[in-house]
């Protein structure tokens, strides 16, 4: 199937891999970007018709949809960074809660028979026991875990009451060389890549003991697209199913390049959590079942494709091939 499809966040990691799957679908991408500039999704400028627009105004919503007429909706946009909740949970729940209830509202009435995701968190969970699945219960730890849960029951609200097709994918973390710099991923991996060029001698860290369950952002966007194609609008958890310490990150990443990351790699309390979740993971079974969805690539393998993206890129701003040939 394809047709019409607005991206909201496509500037973004996973909103850019998406559009990516659905040009090569043959869908037609309509992307709400609030800045100038097209970030993750820069190099399909002219592939895909750009929509000013942002989460915290109704009026660009509802224009956006009115142009697109879209069949799919996807909601990726949304203040996504847990620590910068804490610090700013008004403005978050502004954007990622509020903000999609108003393109939820919009779709609803402007586009009622159109598809709609939703960008749901692992983070929702939060004091939940893990293993998790769609069925468990909601306890977030975090002004984002709370804000995502809203525009989660605004979801479920719209499809129980007003029989609108509408899914929240609960995804885990995932990853990739288009994440931002301020998520523990992309920090290690390019570290370690500078570390390695001689641009870098030391990575600061908070807890090295935290664990996650990383994906990467590619099998999180598949998943997106077999979720918008099930019979029936079904939530459900995406993940791998299997968690990792920050501190086997570090090793995978420091390790990819041959260097010892005990030598560089010192903890900053200040870098720590106010409160860690308790242990998210997901239960991947149900969407293996129902959408015989598998993830592609390994943990290892992740982190491998992060590093390598990293120091090509930082070796090409220090104008430093000679670093690469020998890595
Ligand atoms: P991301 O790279 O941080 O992208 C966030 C996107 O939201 C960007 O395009 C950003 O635009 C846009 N945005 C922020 N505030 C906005 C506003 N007020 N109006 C319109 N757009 C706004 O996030 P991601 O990793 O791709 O994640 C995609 C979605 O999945 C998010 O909703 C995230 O919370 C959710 N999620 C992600 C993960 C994960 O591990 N990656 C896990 C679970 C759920 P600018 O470029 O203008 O900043």
């Amino acid at each position: 199937m394809s047709g019409r499809a607005l991206i909201t966040g496509i500037t973004g990691q996973d909103g850019s891999y998406l559009a990516e799957l659905l040009l090569e679908e043959g869908w037609s991408v309509f992307g709400l970007v609030r800045g100038p500039g097209l970030g993750c999704a820069a190099h399909l400028a002219g592939r895909i018709e750009v929509l000013e627009g942002d989460l915290r105004s109704a009026p660009t919503l509802r224009a956006a949809v009115e142009r697109a007429r879209p069949d799919h909706v996807y909601n990726l946009a949304a203040q996504t960074c847990v620590r910068t909740s804490f610090r700013d949970p008004v403005g978050t729940a502004e954007v990622t809660g509020a903000g999609a209830i108003r393109l939820i509202e919009a779709v609803r009435e402007l586009a009622p028979r159109a598809r709609l995701y939703q960008a749901s968190s692992s983070e929702m969970f939060g004091s939940t026991p893990g293993p998790q699945n769609s069925g468990s219960p909601f306890a977030p730890r975090s002004p984002y875990g709370a804000a995502k849960l809203q525009a989660h029951w605004h979801v479920t609200t719209c499809r129980e009451c007003y029989g609108m097709w509408a899914v929240s994918g609960i995804q885990f973390n995932h990853e990739s060389p288009r994440r931002s710099e301020a998520f523990v991923s992309r920090k290690v991996t390019r570290a370690a890549a500078r570390i390695q060029l001689g641009l870098q001698a030391q990575l600061e860290l908070g807890d090295l003991g935290a664990r996650r369950d990383w994906s990467h952002a590619q099998d999180a966007v598949r998943a997106m697209r077999l979720m918008m194609a099930q019979e029936e609008p079904r939530d459900l958890v995406v993940g791998s199913g299997e968690t990792h310490s920050v501190e086997e990150l570090v090793a995978s990443a420091f390790g990819a390049l041959d260097l010892d990351w005990r030598r560089h790699v010192v903890q900053d309390p200040a870098l720590l959590r106010p409160v860690e979740p308790v242990h998210l993971v997901a239960d991947p079974s149900e969407a293996g079942d129902r959408l015989g969805f598998s993830p592609r690539y390994s943990f290892q393998d992740l982190v491998e494709e992060m590093v390598a993206a990293d120091l090509a890129r930082e070796a090409s701003l220090q104008d430093a091939p000679a670093a690469v040939a020998g890595a």
